[in-house]
């Protein structure tokens, strides 16, 4: 095993990244966890791929390596290298192609198994170019899922990777990228076939990326130590639970951090009035701002409730959409919400903005600014998910003095506990069954609570002083990292896992 002490090399591998490209908590993550890495004193770097709206000026990249013949499919295609920042210094290489690339969007394209291999065999290859040897190759999500899956392959025998091991980080199970045949060709390892598993045979013929970044990757983890138990069930595992059983030994929870830097109320230029601990009454600024900016009344006394949410039905929007109408005849209480995702939650949230217009604004875009106005400016966060990873929304909020509703699940139940005013223990309200009920009970619960304007007062300052920052959790990805380097010398096969290749691929 390696000197503990010496400064690990790093590669951080992932389809979207902040400051550059977002749509949801991974580019957090993939933003913010290597700057800790590297305060931490590692040689730690990012690979993702260079979409076309992320503007070379902007982010004043510069060509790191002129485009190089990248094996993809029967042949090769190009690809250069462009080189960014995140923080003071970690470089951020980003795999360049017009021809998978130069596109609007960042995924939902037919040949997206295409596009992310190629990234990602772009970025195996760019280490040889520049001949950096990383010790670890931290892979997230399914788009980063084949690289542990070329590690023990076409790569098993390469010199140049032999002191190199794998850690992949499942931010969400639900997306898992799964494709045809056709894929293992482009991959470059059809001659292994399908993996045929006795328990998840309805995969047996199919590649799902997820599934071999858990089979192969030297270590694994989820965003959160409840979600990385949860997922070992069927209720939780998305099918992939057996698998996830196997290799249980080597998989892990570490709960996400979020970029204190970024995400501070004290100096986040986008919110009316900035604001701490110390200062806390200019907060109301902020929320009579929100109310302007939503065409809501301006009033002050008013329990405003925040939701900043992809519209999807894991995040609990079903539960939303069934006590709405009661909530808001009910209930004296103010609703923004801002998200994007499936149109039947756009053409639902519209229809009733526009039945409770003095109670009620929605924003169906996506819209970072705003997100942190919303953070700023709420009294009451909402996130009642169906399963949640981990989730970065109730910290954000909690970090900006706005008090979490949530399920208790996943890294929300790791997160924030339920306030027990007998005690005046807890950080936030949380109710257990997946039930519109539930959620109405803890709405009402939250109301009556803020209320008694001392005791809401505590449970924001609770929120404001915890530690949501990268700090504990850095430190425990470095575990993780050395504890895949020893695992890699333990080299399973995957006979071992009572799998077997398909007989014909
Ligand atoms: P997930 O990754 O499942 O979408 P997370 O809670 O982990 O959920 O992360 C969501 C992140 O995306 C948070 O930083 C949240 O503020 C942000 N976000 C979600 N929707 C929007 C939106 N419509 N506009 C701006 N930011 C958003």
């Amino acid at each position: 095993m390696m000197n503990t002490n010496e400064p690990l090399k790093i590669l951080l591998l992932a389809a979207e990244v902040v400051p550059f490209a977002k749509t949801g908590g991974l580019a957090d993550v993939a933003g913010s966890l290597p700057k800790a890495l590297k305060a931490l004193g590692h040689d730690v770097r990012v690979a993702m791929p260079r979409y076309g709206r992320i503007s070379v000026e902007k982010f004043n990249l510069k060509e790191a390596l002129a485009p190089f013949p990248v094996p993809i499919d029967e042949g090769t295609e190009p690809a250069g290298i462009l080189q960014g920042t995140i923080g003071q210094d970690v470089p951020v290489y980003m795999v360049d192609s017009a021809k998978y690339y130069d596109r609007e969007g960042i995924y939902m394209y037919p040949d997206d198994a295409e596009r992310f291999i190629f990234f990602c065999r772009a970025a195996v290859e760019m280490l040889k170019q520049m001949d950096w040897r990383p010790d670890i190759l931290h892979c997230h999500d399914w788009h980063t899922a084949i690289v542990p899956n070329w590690m023990k392959t076409i790569y098993a025998d390469d010199p140049f990777f032999a002191q190199t091991a794998t850690v992949y980080t499942i931010h969400n199970l639900a997306y898992q990228g799964i494709f045809g045949y056709r894929v293992l060709e482009i991959a470059g390892i059809d001659e292994y076939g399908f993996i045929m598993h006795p328990d998840t045979a309805d995969l047996n013929e199919v590649v799902d990326f997820m599934s071999r970044g858990i089979l192969f990757a030297d270590v694994i983890n989820t965003v959160s130590e409840r979600y990385a138990q949860e997922i070992l069930t069927p209720e939780f595992g998305e099918r992939l639970d057996p698998i996830l059983r196997d290799r249980r030994d080597r998989l892990f929870g570490i709960l996400n951090g979020i970029d204190v830097e970024l995400m501070n109320p004290a100096t986040d230029p986008y919110i009316a009035v900035n604001y701490d601990v110390h200062n806390l009454m200019r907060r109301h600024e902020n929320k009579l701002a929100l109310q302007r900016e939503a065409k809501l009344p301006e009033r002050a006394d008013v329990p405003l409730v925040g939701a900043i949410s992809r519209l999807a039905d894991q995040k609990g929007f079903d539960l939303i959409s069934q006590i709405i109408d009661p909530l808001m005849n009910n209930l004296d209480i103010q609703f923004v919400l801002l998200g994007t995702g499936e149109q039947h939650y756009h053409d639902l949230f519209s229809d009733l903005a526009s039945r409770h217009p003095d109670k009620m604004a929605v924003f169906l875009t996506f819209n970072a600014p705003l997100a942190q106005r919303i953070y700023a400016g709420s009294d009451m966060f909402l996130m009642p998910s169906r399963f949640e990873p981990c989730g970065l929304g109730q910290m954000i909020a909690m970090r900006y003095g706005s008090v979490p509703v949530v399920r208790s699940t996943g890294g929300l139940a790791d997160t924030v506990k339920d306030f027990n005013p007998t005690t005046g223990e807890g950080n936030g309200f949380a109710f257990e069954p997946y039930d519109a009920m539930a959620l109405y009970t803890a709405l009402v619960r939250a109301t009556e609570n803020y209320k008694h304007k001392g005791e809401w007062h505590k449970l924001m300052l609770r929120g404001m002083t915890a530690d949501f920052s990268w700090n504990a959790s850095a430190r425990k990805y470095v575990d993780l990292y050395y504890r895949a380097l020893a695992t890699k010398g333990k080299e399973h096969r995957l006979e071992e896992y009572e799998l077997k290749r398909s007989e014909d691929g």
